[in-house]
């Protein structure tokens, strides 16, 4: 390859870097509790449950009763289809409450949630892990010392995205 060519090269990929980057930085913005579903996968393996797999789906909300999310856990993997119509906050907290049903399948052999079966209380069980999980993220992010912690104090001189 010539120089010219490189040098074209370089600009392309350089350009498709920051589509990627754009493209990610929207999705992540959502903000579908991520962190949480990396952490109850991580939870999950350090208590000796092995490696299981948690994936978000969006769905029209006919399909679940009028659910927020309903959580489908199999052995080794969890898919929580959440209702694409419902407020962002109750997406989240949603799958907050999912997440608690996963965990007290795996930990204590509850019955898996089902569109057909509600128990109601592994449901209160359930709200009170959504309400303390979600409670407890709301406070880290209201702290000013927390949010320091979260933005990169090593990209000062590089330039502000502007698209
Ligand atoms: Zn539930």
């Amino acid at each position: 390859m010539n120089l010219q060519k490189l040098g074209e090269e370089a600009y392309r990929l350089g350009d498709l870097a920051h589509d990627y980057a754009k493209s990610i930085y929207n999705l992540s913005e959502k903000c579908l509790m991520a962190h949480s579903i990396r952490s109850v996968q991580q939870f999950l393996e350090d208590k000796g449950k092995g490696k299981h797999w948690i994936s978000i789906m969006m769905a029209s909300s006919e399909r679940y009763l009028g659910r927020r999310a309903l959580a489908f856990i199999q052995p080794n993997q969890t898919e929580i289809f959440v209702d694409s119509h419902v407020e962002l906050d109750h997406q989240r907290r949603g799958i907050a409450h999912e997440l608690g049903h996963l965990l007290f399948v795996k930990f204590n052999n509850s019955v898996p949630p089902s569109p057909m079966r509600i128990d109601p209380l592994m449901e209160d069980v359930c709200k009170t892990f959504e309400k303390d999980l979600c409670k407890r993220h709301h406070v880290f992010y209201c702290n000013q010392e927390n949010l320091k912690r979260l933005l990169f104090q090593t990209l000062d001189d590089y330039p502000t995205p502007t698209d």
